[in-house]
């Protein structure tokens, strides 16, 4: 059995999962838009692994005997007025979501939850590599995207961007 405040977190963090999805969809209807389909893509994709994520939760939940709940999943409130901004939305949201990743670890190393910090571990990992990419994209875009050439070569980087399923089996 899990902790009950381990098991609630984990239950928030399929919902935030699935916002995490939604506002990278966000992301990829602006650039859809703006008819940069490269970093439309791109968004679908992190889209779909944030997809993967909630499921990963979900099975680790069901693995353990907890009830997943689902809530409201909340709308988008973001203003995309240029084609920077959505990065630095994205890079703000994996900082965010790396806190909520510790909050969760903390609780289950204060009870002594060992499965739930080694089903994390992953998640951790994970982060990490969620704030490079999006940093790098970031600095990307202020380095080469104010140059039309820039912006398309760029584009063309991350329409080459292919889905892969997460490495972490349950
Ligand atoms: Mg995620």
């Amino acid at each position: 059995m899990l902790n009950e405040k381990v098991a609630n977190l984990l239950n928030l963090q399929v919902n935030r999962e699935f916002y995490s999805a939604y506002l990278y969809l966000e992301l990829a209807n602006h650039y859809a838009e703006e008819g940069l389909n490269g970093f439309s893509n791109w968004y679908k994709i992190q889209a779909q692994e944030e997809r993967d994520h909630a499921m990963l939760f979900i099975q680790f939940m069901q693995n353990n005997d907890a009830k997943v709940v689902f809530e409201t999943i909340e709308k988008p409130e973001v203003e995309l007025n240029d084609n920077l901004t959505p990065l630095k939305v994205g890079l703000n949201h994996e900082v965010y979501v790396t806190n909520l990743i510790n909050n969760i670890y903390d609780a289950a190393h204060e009870t002594k939850d060992f499965r739930t910090m080694q089903f994390l571990d992953w998640f951790i990992k994970e982060q990490g590599e969620e704030e490079t990419n999006a940093s790098d994209l970031v600095k990307k875009m202020e380095l080469f995207g104010s140059d039309p050439k820039g912006l398309y070569l760029l584009d063309q980087e991350l329409g080459a961007r292919v889905y892969t399923a997460p490495s972490l089996v349950l």
